[in-house]
């Protein structure tokens, strides 16, 4: 292959506890996954189909274990958020895949944070319009490693939290998840056929607000990792 232009370097995620890593193909988000965070947000928590949108596959920033990593601010927001959340990595793609079999297509696990640019997530969803300047910009998912699930298993329940400066700023659990890992690949894999390589980024708990510059916001999910960020 003759490339008129030099490609683009693939996006890749390390794995835990080894020097391989899981290259990043996709990024899918599930909105409003738990129901104190939807009602936050200004949703109904019932349980409406889950719904989701995209990051590219070079949002992600790994964040290696212990090491605090500058995320700078980004452009055109004055109210940029924090969301920890579990981030699913698929190793086995398929289409319209059973809850009940939704985890053979798992590879492992991370914890991420889908950062967001509240202000314009909010305009453009009051105007009807798609979410990806509030969503889908540079450097917008810092990531743990990726723990394979011959690891870790299939973790249904653990904390999830998130601290800025020190402080507890949210604070969950996985067996809160209005839609579950599986009953989530179920409905994603109705809609786009997953591959090896995408990640899904499972939703966030309550507690969501504002970083600025120079702020230092940590989070994890427990028996999953850890990752700690400066707003630079
Ligand atoms: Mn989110």
């Amino acid at each position: 292959m003759n490339y008129v232009i030099p490609p683009a370097p693939q996006p890749a995620v390390p794995v835990a506890g080894s020097g391989d890593s899981f290259p990043v193909r996709r990024i899918y988000c599930v909105g409003r996954n738990y129901a104190a965070h939807a009602r936050e947000m200004g949703s109904d928590p019932d349980r409406e189909p889950p719904f989701f949108f995209c990051k590219p596959a070079d949002a992600v920033v790994p964040v290696a274990p212990g090491v605090t990593t500058d995320i700078a601010y980004p452009p055109q927001t004055a109210n940029y958020h924090h969301e920890v959340e579990l981030v699913v990595a698929i190793g086995k793609g398929g289409r319209d895949i059973a809850a009940a079999g939704a985890n053979d297509h798992v590879w492992g696990y991370a914890a991420g944070f889908d950062m967001t640019r509240r202000d314009l997530q909010f305009a453009l969803r009051d105007k009807g319009r798609p979410w990806e300047l509030g969503k889908a910009f540079d450097q917008s998912a810092p990531i743990t490693p990726i723990v394979p699930a011959s690891r870790c298993g299939h973790p249904a329940s653990g904390r999830v939290w998130l601290t800025v400066n020190g402080t507890l700023k949210q604070e969950g659990d996985l067996a809160d998840l209005i839609w579950s890992v599986p009953e989530t690949i179920a409905h994603l894999s109705k809609y786009f056929e997953l591959c090896p390589g995408d990640l899904i980024f499972t939703g966030t708990p309550e507690g969501v607000g504002p970083v600025v510059r120079g702020d230092l916001v940590t989070g994890g999910v427990a028996g999953i990792g850890e990752l700690a960020i400066r707003i630079a």
